[in-house]
């Protein structure tokens, strides 16, 4: 977390930097650091209602070398501004399909799911879904085990073009989650028309749930929006007890969040696995 603070105070010094000149910088140094591979994966465990650990969420981080460790809330704007969020999400795409892959090494990993964040940007690329077959290819991961986190800022565009690559990402055998469900704009009607396995509560709905909030209510409508669309349910942003118990209450499936554990680097999730 101090290292994190320190590479804040760093990039954000409006006095030193016009935002243009951080803009370019920050160009600069995000394709440095996709050439030098600064980039890395942690995994964030996803619980069932026995907390068996059932899944982790592939979250990038940037080993910036004088910065420290930068959380991608400081970094993926701009390589969204920047485009260059499409390079970096194949690489994402690529290395959570080859250490996914690698697990099957371990007996304990061989039915844990992997989730991958996708961009706006990277997915409506004529060829995300190629992509997407590629890494799947090249890893030899079973596609079974891989679900891609897309968000409903994605619907917005061409409903048909969104369809049809759902579709054919569904034919190769990926899982489709929504990630962040309930603070997008888009309307209700999509959920019926499209092929999605999974709806993740965006965690606003979750941090702020004491019961009988509003944000409670939400949280209890999305899962029984889901279930009736015989769709998995999780919630994220778990950070107590209460808030696990109350979800669980309300049948959600699937749970992730600080409560339970947090994001890992490999090696602690390898050994968090063979306890
Ligand atoms: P997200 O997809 O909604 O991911 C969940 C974020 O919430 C993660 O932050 C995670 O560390 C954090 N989180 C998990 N549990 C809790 C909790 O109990 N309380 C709170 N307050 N936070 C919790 P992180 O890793 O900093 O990632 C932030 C966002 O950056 C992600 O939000 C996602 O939108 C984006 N991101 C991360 N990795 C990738 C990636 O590989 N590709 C793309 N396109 N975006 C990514
Ligand atoms: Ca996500
Ligand atoms: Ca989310
Ligand atoms: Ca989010």
């Amino acid at each position: 977390a101090k290292q994190a603070g320190r590479a804040q105070s760093c990039f954000y010094q409006p006095k030193m930097h016009e935002r243009v000149v951080q803009r370019v910088y920050f160009e600069t140094s995000l394709r440095e650091a996709l050439s030098k591979e600064q980039f890395s994966l942690h995994y964030q465990p996803q619980f069932d209602v026995n907390k068996k650990l059932v899944g982790v969420e592939a979250l990038i981080r940037w080993n910036h070398p004088e910065n420290g460790l930068v959380p991608p809330g400081e970094f993926i704007p701009f390589a969204e501004e920047s485009k260059l969020i499409i390079k970096i999400g194949e690489w994402v795409l690529m290395k959570a399909c080859q250490v996914k892959a690698d697990w099957l090494k371990h007996d304990a990993f061989r039915d844990i799911n992997m989730s991958i964040n996708v961009s706006a940007l990277q997915f409506s690329q004529d060829n995300f879904v190629e992509q997407v077959r590629h890494a799947l290819d090249q890893s030899g991961v079973n596609p079974n085990t891989i679900e891609l986190e897309l968000t409903e800022s994605m619907l917005v565009n061409d409903q048909d073009d969104v369809i049809r690559k759902m579709q054919s990402l569904k034919a190769l055998g990926v899982l489709i989650s929504l990630d962040d469900f309930g603070t997008g704009y888009s309307s209700l009607s999509y959920l019926t028309r499209l092929p999605i396995d999974q709806l993740k509560i965006d965690q606003s709905f979750v941090s702020s749930f004491s019961e009988g909030s509003r944000e409670s209510t939400i949280a209890a409508s999305i899962i029984n929006i889901g279930h009736n669309l015989n769709m998995e349910v999780i919630a994220e942003g778990v950070e107590q007890q209460s808030q696990f118990e109350w979800l669980k209450s309300q049948g959600c499936d699937l749970f992730q969040g600080y409560g339970l554990a947090r994001p890992m680097p490999e090696e602690d999730l390898l050994s968090l696995l063979s306890q």
